[in-house]
């Protein structure tokens, strides 16, 4: 009778250590909490694939004036944005929050209408208070115009376009153990150009130049906006380091990485200004976050977007 009992308690404890839900955020803040794995197999994987569809969702939808919606999907309450399905209500999910799954479902668009326009990028954003004003017809139309990168960034975004690319590049395989050092170095850039002088260096608008690795303007555009002064060297490696530990941040990084070694070459080519440039605007704003609470941290008020 011993082996059955030890499967017995082994179930049992199962149950009791299900995962605590996890949040899904976007733009910085927590829009929802999922509570149940579906078909995904673990929480974490299923809050990955809510995650791609919100990469797909910032590349394909107008995130400016979100047109969300709320209907069945595989027999599930789900949302939307415009035709990119994002996430359906499980029960577990239902129950977590104490309401129906269509109520749940409701409450979701209403949290990712807000924070939608948040994650676009501040050149498409018509006003800061855009946020207040989400049925205002006309943004629609704006929204699919060119990233315009201001010139003080070209050399961050010029930067990350190549780091993307290596992102693209590196095999199945080796991936394991490409990501963390890839990671390490999106975070220790994002860190130099947010702690950096603010400089117009010559060189090429990110999309436009012929050849970025053999260019010698962008190629010293690009170590320009990584150029931290002496003194500032050992607080760009507090802030590299606070970003490392940093949920928020790492997870901006990873959410990046998967989209771009998901699209095909076409997409990836059309897109990495807006992917490079939004990548850098989600981590300056984390490190402009972390900077107040890094003791001795006074960035240049030029280096931000
Ligand atoms: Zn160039």
């Amino acid at each position: 009778m011993r082996l059955p009992l030890v499967a017995f308690v082994a179930f049992c404890s199962a149950i009791a250590v299900a995962d605590a839900p996890l949040p899904v955020v976007l733009a910085g803040r927590v829009v929802f909490r999922i509570a149940d794995p579906g078909p995904y197999g673990s929480l974490h994987a299923r809050l990955q694939a809510i995650d791609q569809q919100i990469s797909e969702a910032i590349s394909c939808e107008d995130v400016g004036s979100p047109k969300m919606r709320v209907a069945q999907r595989g027999g599930l309450w789900s949302v939307f944005i415009g035709k990119t399905f994002l996430a359906s209500v499980y029960p577990g999910d239902a129950k977590l929050y104490g309401r129906p799954a269509k109520s749940v479902a409701n409450l979701w668009a209403a949290e990712l209408k807000i924070a939608f326009p948040l994650s676009e990028p501040l050149t498409r954003m018509g006003s800061p208070s855009k946020a207040t004003m989400l049925d205002k017809p006309g943004a629609a139309a704006q929204a699919r115009r060119p990233v315009k990168v201001p010139a003080e960034h070209w050399g961050i975004v010029n930067t990350y376009m190549m780091l993307l690319w290596k992102v693209r590049q590196a095999g199945q395989e080796a991936w394991g153990e490409e990501e963390p050092r890839l990671t390490a170095e999106t975070l220790e850039d994002a860190a130099r150009h947010y702690l950096a002088p603010a400089n117009q260096a010559k060189g090429h608008e990110p999309g436009t130049c012929p050849g970025l690795r053999t260019c010698a303007d962008c190629q010293a555009q690009m170590a320009a906006a990584l150029m931290v002064e002496d003194e500032k060297r050992e607080l760009v490696s507090n802030l590299a380091a606070a970003m490392a530990a940093d949920e928020r941040a790492t997870r901006a990084v990873k959410q990046v990485f998967e989209y771009v070694r998901y699209i095909d070459q076409k997409r990836f080519m059309s897109e990495r200004v807006r992917i490079a440039w939004q990548l850098w605007q989600r981590l300056a704003q984390r490190a402009a976050e972390m900077c107040q609470s890094l003791a001795a941290a006074q960035p240049p008020t030029e280096a931000t977007p």
